[in-house]
């Protein structure tokens, strides 16, 4: 289906129990600015290679806005337009002053030299630097982007607008990153699940859990819900992956992940497809990989009670459909995987303050906002009757909505 039409179709859903105005529909749904650069580079080989950038700038109503870029071959106009409305949205939840933005570059990085991915980095932020900046536009790591990759944009930015560490974040800790940034977005997916499963009468250390994608995400919440008690029983990559029911060594599994780049090598457990471990019994299925995921078959087969979102966008609207009718709980990704960008704003007013926060007082913060975050969606659904999902956008689209009318048209 895609991300852009899921994004709207969960839109539209809460719009019309909210009984939203047609004007103010119509402000909220289309992006501020779309952008599309073409990057010429010369290959190591001395070869010239042309690639397509993409930033959507989706909404500005409550502050700069906020969101990943993404180096894969699938990035493209509409991916970057869903993904930067799920960003408004999701800043919108956690309460930042932010709206949202998404983009990337249509490459496969695995075909890239490092020297060849800063070039195509530069070149992207020359083409872009316009727009982008400390009280515009603010970006982030995605797929196959990472803390190396923001220092390549800062360096580039500051070069033509003078020293802006605020123009990126999840940057290296020491070229003015956040302690805490990198495990942010698992370790906030591992405090709305503990809330998730607290308001049950549950906990971690009863639960068993399959991971799907094992990059940042995947690999952080794995770990944070190991350290907790609770049971890893699954894990893949794009490549393969891992089912152990008896538990997985996640310390091990980690460090021979640091080594051999993949989980298919890793001895413990048995081998599984990335379908096995999507239907793998167990108490929470995360999917951390990439969106569109489950389509209406495998939905149907999926045996977990809890789902939660750390990806953006793995549940098309039918699928869905699917979990609500087998009583499956969807803790959705603009609640679930807003721990990196509840971060990203601890390391912008660190930039913008020029101040430095302690490991201790970055990960107490995103504990209080993730929290209540989680608990505001939740009451929220228990007054109205709603899933999380459809009450994390009435959540959302009301706070955003109000931002944008009250500043007039
Ligand atoms: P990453 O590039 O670090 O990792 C992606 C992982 O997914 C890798 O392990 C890769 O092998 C795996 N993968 C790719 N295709 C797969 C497939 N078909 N089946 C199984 N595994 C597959 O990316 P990331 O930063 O961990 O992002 C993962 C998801 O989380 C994305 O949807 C992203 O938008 C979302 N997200 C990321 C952040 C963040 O802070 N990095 C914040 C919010 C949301």
């Amino acid at each position: 289906m895609g991300v852009l039409n899921s994004a709207n179709t969960y839109f539209d859903r809460a719009a019309q129990i909210m009984g939203l105005d047609d004007r103010v529909k119509a402000l909220l749904t289309k992006p501020e600015r779309e952008v599309k650069v073409s990057l010429s580079i010369e290959r190591d080989n001395g070869h010239l290679a042309t690639f397509t950038g993409y930033r959507v700038q989706h909404n500005s109503a409550r502050g700069p806005m906020k969101g990943g870029l993404r180096y894969h071959p699938h990035v493209d106009m509409d991916e970057a337009a869903g993904l930067a409305a799920l960003m408004t949205w999701k800043t919108a939840i956690v309460n930042l002053p932010f709206g949202g933005a998404k983009g990337g570059i249509a490459c496969d990085p695995r075909e890239l030299s490092r020297p060849e991915l800063e070039r195509l980095t530069r070149k992207f932020v020359e083409k872009i630097h316009d727009i982008i900046g400390p009280q515009r536009d603010i970006p982030a790591p995605d797929v196959n982007t990472n803390a190396e990759v923001m220092a390549w944009i800062m360096s580039e930015y500051s070069k033509i607008h003078g020293f802006s560490p605020g123009v990126v974040t999840g940057k290296p800790v020491e070229l003015h990153g956040s302690a805490g940034r990198d495990e942010a977005t698992g370790l906030g997916v591992t405090l709305v699940l503990e809330q998730c499963l607290a308001d049950a009468g549950r906990s971690l250390g009863d639960c068993s859990v399959a991971i799907q994608g094992f990059g940042n995400v995947g690999s952080h919440a794995a770990r944070c819900i190991h350290e907790r008690g609770g049971k890893v029983v699954a894990v893949s990559d794009s490549r393969g992956g891992r089912v152990d029911p008896g538990g997985i060594d996640v310390p091990a599994l980690l460090q021979h992940v640091r080594s051999q780049q993949r989980i298919g090598t890793f001895e413990g457990g048995a081998p599984c497809s990335n379908e096995q471990l999507l239907t793998t019994p167990c108490d929470v299925l995360i999917p951390a990989a990439l969106e569109d995921v489950f389509d209406v078959p495998l939905a149907r087969e999926v045996q977990a009670g809890i789902i939660v979102e750390a990806a953006n966008g793995p549940t098309p609207p039918e699928a869905d459909d699917v979990f609500r009718e087998h009583g499956i709980t969807v803790i959705p990704d603009i609640l679930a995987n807003a721990g990196g960008v509840a971060v990203s704003y601890l390391e912008w007013v660190q930039n913008l303050q020029h101040v430095t926060w302690t490991l201790e007082e970055v990960r107490e913060n995103l504990s209080r906002t993730m929290t209540s975050a989680y608990q505001e969606v939740a009451h929220l659904g228990r007054d109205r009757k709603l899933d999380l999902r459809t009450a994390a956008f009435v959540l959302a689209i009301g706070r955003v909505g109000r931002a944008a009318v009250l500043q007039g048209v």
